[in-house]
């Protein structure tokens, strides 16, 4: 994964820099449970749902970064189905009916 230069205040640069930590805290096959970076740490990790955040408000799809292995783990089957697994935009003027 190294090797990638950007301009690091684009938007790509933002995103590499999420994708990079939300890699770093991705778990190793075989252990969904736990991850490899926060020793001790249940998966999905706090850094790990931050990174994600960040790599979805530089409109990139996390499920594009995560193994499809782990998409069951981050949406559930058995939860009700929400396109949007996290907040879209920043959106403040919400309409609230
Ligand atoms: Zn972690």
């Amino acid at each position: 994964m190294e090797g990638l230069v950007v301009a690091a205040d684009s938007p790509a640069g933002r995103a590499a820099e999420a994708i990079n930590d939300l890699t770093r805290h991705l778990p190793e096959p075989g252990e969904p449970n736990a991850c490899p970076t926060c020793a001790g740490r249940f998966w999905p990790c706090e850094y790990f749902d931050d990174a994600a955040y960040r790599v979805h408000t530089a409109r990139l799809r996390v499920g594009d970064i995560v193994p499809l292995d782990l998409h069951p783990r981050l949406w559930s089957p058995s939860a009700p189905q929400d396109p949007r697994a996290w907040p879209s935009d920043t959106d403040e003027e919400t309409d609230r009916g």
